[in-house]
């Protein structure tokens, strides 16, 4: 492929175009993008010192390789643009229409990256592909090529640039195209980016291989010939292409430890042919003719990678001793290798359907798709989106099986649940064990890359808390913790029911007469909770007892009963409001002292009236359902009895002192008296105050004393 030619002419690109589109409109769409572009970039130049255009032209003309519909292809021309020109939005959408604006403006969004540190940068930078893959994946697909012609050109650029550029390409370029199956793309990004960050290993590796090159061509042709004859002996038609691993990928396995000898599959070749049937004859063929090495076999055919990929894969000991990687796939499957998610381009659908085509594919086909919108459900910060989505989705992924053979990409070091978890969220939440490759796994164990691993579950069972630091993957820790959530109030729910229900069997009061959608709306109104579920759940979390809730609705029912009488608050000369009823007794309890301001909750004792509480009264914890809403009466003005407890460290007796303490801030001492031993002496002392805000004020002026220890209220 001729790499950075500056003479590319419309014409060149307008030859591919009508390959593969033949509709005389989009056509003219096209041309008119490439002049509209040309006008606007006229009298600018690239670093490279050609005319501007040249890069639009370049991105549109590898948007072709990849059969790019006419909306892509001209936003291609088009997608500097609006940043670099002087052209608004409006004046795009007047000439070209929404649709390509549209993707104009996600290209555009796409370049825009503010940042101070790397970090955000990355950030910012994963976010914005990521969002504009779920809006529009083409533009993703504009963006690649767009970075493709720029790696291509990179020598123009300043070398701090180019490491950047090429660290961007490598780590998140890359991988999305690999993701979206884009071989073509990936691959070059791929070889370009070594060539900047590691020159040394590059143009060793290809020294390497240019040094053998002679040898290699001339054994490639030969086992080519030896295979074709068998294959046109037994009456398959096909085609044959010898095949260049590409620089990075040998990188990477000598980078695993591997001698540059070692590396089997140097000499590669692909085989295509009509139908999957032939895929396997083929096989077959190969193999009694050429012994395959063991477990180099790999059946992608019937078991297709995650990003789409279909091909069978095969080492054989071809001629004169050389090992030959050997793919075999149809020209079907050989276009989604090379072009993947583009392959699904639909030209005889018109307008948004194309768009609607490429579009649900990504969505439906893609795990690594769902996994990120998986993740972009979860609440978390940015930051750790982005990372989970680089490290968990986008790198160092394994691939494992289920028993029938369907793949499941993870991230690396995930267990058997998250394999569960992945599958469906059922399957995780009751899995009991986990078999690996035949053999009885903890749910610990660390998957390995193309482990075959079958969930055993019980239907009953429910997840562990410990998951959530045994499981890799994010998204797992997210489903089992919300699990937890979400079981924790379905347990608030039923417990506030039965509450209810038992509520109302004590006042007589039936449970589906209750329960009727006026009183529902009524009790909604009044205490602005949702719905039934709502109320169960706050009567189960003890925010609301039964009886506040069923006192909302006799409450309304004393509107029309005569007898009993609605007083205001104002009007009532008692302490303590008990909400719905008026005239019955009320004692403050005499174990816990509650004085104004007090938290403060009633219960219903035997024939003795409401005795009133502190909340966190101990003798309160038995008697549960027993107790009702009470509050304070803001109107009335009284003192209430409390007594403290002073601890000391002095055996110095500062009775008076304290008295003239409490009496200086308007308290009425009532009694006190000293306790505890000789050299550290307690004092107790009963006093009225006006409320917990006068009661406060005085423990704390009284812990001002040096040697005051502590001050307590009495609970007995
Ligand atoms: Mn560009």
């Amino acid at each position: 492929m001729s790499k950075n030619r500056d003479d590319i002419k419309f014409e060149d690109i307008l030859e591919k175009v009508n390959k593969y589109i033949d509709d005389e409109e989009q056509i003219k769409v096209i041309k008119k993008a490439y002049e509209f572009a040309r006008e606007k970039h006229d009298g600018q130049y690239r670093k490279s010192g050609e005319a501007y255009i040249y890069h639009p032209m370049n991105v549109a003309l590898i948007l072709t390789t990849v059969c790019a519909d006419y909306e892509t292809i001209s936003a291609g021309f088009l997608h500097d643009v609006l940043e670099d020109c002087d052209c608004s939005t409006e004046e795009m959408e007047e000439y070209f229409g929404k649709s390509i604006t549209k993707l104009v403006q996600g290209v555009t969004k796409l370049s825009k990256i503010h940042f101070s540190t790397e970090n955000e940068y990355l950030i910012d930078y994963y976010k914005k592909i990521i969002v504009g893959m779920s809006e529009d994946v083409r533009v993703i697909i504009i963006k690649l090529c767009d970075r493709l012609h720029n790696m291509r050109t990179l020598w123009a650029i300043p070398e701090d640039r180019q490491k950047v550029k090429a660290h961007e390409a490598l780590d998140i370029l890359a991988p999305i195209a690999h993701h979206l199956g884009i071989h073509k793309i990936k691959s070059e990004l791929e070889d370009l980016s070594l060539r900047y960050l590691k020159p040394d290993v590059f143009y060793d590796i290809a020294e390497k291989l240019n040094k053998t090159k002679i040898e290699r061509d001339k054994t490639v042709y030969d086992m080519q010939k030896e295979v074709t004859d068998l294959l046109i002996e037994y009456h398959i038609p096909h085609e044959i292409k010898g095949r260049a691993k590409s620089i990075y990928s040998i990188y990477n396995k000598l980078d695993k430890g591997k001698k540059f000898s070692d590396i089997y599959d140097l000499l590669a070749l692909r085989i295509l042919v009509k139908t999957e049937q032939e895929c396997y004859l083929a096989l077959g063929l190969i193999h009694s003719k050429f012994r395959p090495l063991p477990k180099r076999f790999k059946d992608y055919v019937a078991m297709p990678k995650p990003n789409m990929y279909q091909s069978l894969h095969t080492t054989v000991f071809g001629i004169d001793g050389y090992l030959f990687e050997i793919q075999i796939r149809t020209y079907e499957m050989d276009e989604v290798a090379e072009n993947g998610i583009a392959s699904h381009w639909s030209y005889k659908e018109n307008g948004s359907k194309i768009t609607a085509n490429i579009q649900t594919t990504t969505e439906q086909k893609l795990q690594f798709f769902k996994s990120i919108i998986d993740l972009s459900h979860d609440k978390m910060s940015s930051e750790e989106f982005v990372n989970s989505v680089r490290d968990e989705v986008l790198n160092n992924n394994i691939y494992c099986f289920t028993p029938k053979g369907d793949v499941i990409e993870l991230p690396k070091g995930a267990t058997p649940i998250d394999f569960a978890y992945k599958i469906h969220t059922k399957v995780g939440e009751t899995t009991v064990g986990a078999i690996v490759n035949n053999n009885i796994v903890p749910l610990s164990y660390e998957l390995q890359d193309n482990d075959i691993v079958k969930i055993n579950t019980s239907k009953n069972s429910t997840p562990s808390k410990e998951w959530i630091n045994i499981v890799k993957a994010t998204a797992t820790k997210n489903k089992i913790k919300s699990f937890f959530t979400k079981n924790e109030r379905e347990i608030y729910i039923e417990r506030g029911k039965y509450i209810l229900e038992k509520e109302l069997r004590k006042q007589k009061i039936g449970f589906n007469e209750f329960i009727n959608e006026t009183n529902i709306f009524t009790i909604c109104q009044d205490t602005k909770l949702d719905d039934l579920e709502d109320i169960y759940l706050n009567i189960g979390n003890g925010k609301f007892t039964g009886n506040g809730i069923i006192n909302i609705i006799n409450k309304q029912d004393d509107d029309v009963t005569p007898k009993i009488v609605k007083i205001a608050d104002k009007d009532i000369d008692a302490d303590i409001i008990v909400s719905g009823i008026d005239k019955v007794k009320v004692n403050l309890a005499n174990c816990c002292n509650p004085v104004f301001g007090d938290p403060i909750v009633g219960y219903i004792s035997k024939g003795n009236g409401i005795k009133v509480h502190r909340l966190h009264c101990h003798n309160l914890e038995m008697l549960e359902d027993r107790t009702l809403d009470v509050k304070w009466n803001t109107n009335i003005n009284k003192r209430y009895m409390t007594s403290l407890l002073i601890h000391t460290n002095d055996s110095n007796n500062h009775m008076l002192d304290l008295i003239k303490l409490i009496s200086s801030i308007n308290v009425n001492v009532d009694g006190i008296k000293t306790m505890g031993k000789a050299e550290k002496i307690i004092y107790e002392v009963e006093c009225y105050v006006t409320g917990l805000e006068q009661l406060n004020k005085l423990i704390l002026s009284i812990n001002n004393y040096e040697y005051v220890e502590k001050v307590e209220r009495t609970m007995r």
